[in-house]
């Protein structure tokens, strides 16, 4: 079969509206009788879960934003009894209290529907051996994909994150064909892999689905070139269930968004308004089919585009480009805006250098200054300071000329850059140490 779910991924715009509205609808009145913090702000609004006649009279509901679900942390904006709940997930924040995702019976379900169709547009099919090296636990990402593995019929290794050389031996062992991890994990296996002279590309790994870090386009093609596979990309967040809310298909060319699932808008960031497809802007979801943490108008932070297109694939839904970054991640140095994911890409075609970076914010007087460590190849290393000043200035000009912003470029010795297992620390902000 083509694909995971053909009824709902190929389904007519009209009859997709048709779907969402009806589930919104639901899903309205059953926050509004069942959660305090909704009533109250839908009260305030003027808004009845009935005056919801047509799907954009969404655009009448304030949004919800981080802290609201911090606020009522940690079962406040659940809407269902904790008797019916069957899992809670949690993100890490890196700064106050964590990010809770209750679950029932059925939100597992509809997670792992989705995961399934992520995996099965990836390629992974019932025959397939897939190490989940996605750190298990908490974290959303492990069990989502091992979830939607096992849906599919795999083999799934639960190997989890961390000890790679083991990573790598059972890599050969097993003869794994998928591997689940975040891309910058997926460059550490790929580079102790080279270190211990195991060849990647004569295993039979075939595919690689990736998520939970914003990644470029440069990243995708160094992984596959490095471990001779197809990479392909999960998105999802824990605050609408963990991964499996927007996928790569063959074509890798944006993601499909599980819009039976999820509505997307997609809004200007400082003045709240709702934009047209095509336009760049902060991502916001409603979840129109959970019962236990169903998030209206979430304000997601991350920047991306919305198109409704037709895709080769077949699918008919809607679909999101890559993120471009997290509007906490963005920096505003000189007055120009300036994602890590643009330093990045412009770093990933410089051959000298590794993928390996650390972006770093500092004052100097009122001024903001971005400073960049990044890790030079041994060769370049090695042939001294003369040719390093060379391949810094040379970064520095790449990046003024391409974003228009000045850099302070380091290059550091090899390995000298900690790897990641899970998510990466690109920037540092010394301003706020
Ligand atoms: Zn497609």
């Amino acid at each position: 079969m083509k694909f995971w779910n053909e009824k709902f991924e190929t389904m007519s715009e009209d009859e997709m509206r048709k779907h969402q509205l009806e589930c919104l609808k639901k899903t309205l009145k059953w926050v509004y009788e069942r959660v305090p913090f909704y009533k109250n702000k839908f009260d305030d609004t003027g808004f009845k879960p009935e005056d919801l006649k047509k799907l954009e009279d969404l655009g009448k509901l304030p949004f919800m934003v981080k802290t609201d679900l911090r606020d009522n942390y940690p079962f406040g904006l659940c809407a269902v009894p904790l008797s019916q709940v069957v899992r809670i997930h949690a993100s890490s924040g890196t700064t106050g209290k964590p990010i809770t995702g209750p679950y029932t019976q059925n939100d597992l379900d509809q997670w792992t529907e989705c995961m399934a169709r992520n995996l099965y547009a990836a390629g992974v099919r019932s025959n397939d051996i897939c190490q989940n090296s996605y750190g298990m636990g908490l974290f959303t990402g492990g069990l989502g994909f091992h979830q939607g593995a096992t849906r599919i019929g795999c083999a799934v290794i639960p190997i989890s994150s961390g000890q790679t050389e083991r990573q790598i031996v059972i890599m050969q062992d097993f003869g794994t064909t998928v591997l689940f991890s975040t891309p910058t994990y997926a460059l550490t296996i790929a580079e102790r892999a080279e270190e211990m002279g195991v060849k990647l590309r004569d295993l039979p790994l075939r595919v690689g689905v990736f998520g939970a870090e914003p990644w470029t386009i440069e990243m995708r093609k160094e992984i596959e070139a490095r471990m001779g596979i197809k990479a392909m990309e999960a998105y999802g967040l824990t605050e609408c269930g963990g991964p499996g809310t927007a996928f790569d298909c063959v074509e890798q060319s944006g993601l499909h968004l599980n819009e039976d699932h999820f509505i997307a808008e997609i809004i200007d960031p400082v003045t709240g308004d709702v934009l047209p497809y095509g336009t760049k802007g902060e991502l916001v979801f409603t979840a129109i089919q959970r019962e236990a943490f169903p998030v209206i108008r979430y304000r997601t932070r991350d920047i991306t585009t919305l198109r409704r297109e037709k895709c080769s694939c077949g699918r008919t839904l809607l679909k999101m480009d890559k993120i471009y970054g997290r509007s906490d991640d963005m920096l505003i140095i000189g007055g120009v805006n300036v994602f890590p994911s643009q330093v990045e890409s412009i770093l990933l075609d410089v051959k000298e250098v590794e993928p390996q970076y650390v972006l770093i914010v500092r004052k100097k007087g009122y001024l903001d200054q971005l400073h960049c460590d990044v890790e030079a190849k041994p060769e370049t290393y090695e042939a001294g300071p003369q040719k390093i000043s060379e391949i810094e200035k040379m970064i520095e000009n790449k990046i003024r000329g391409m974003i228009g912003i000045g850099i302070k470029i380091r290059l550091v010795p090899p390995k000298s850059i900690t790897r990641s297992e899970g998510k990466a620390k690109r920037v540092i902000d010394e301003r706020k140490l």
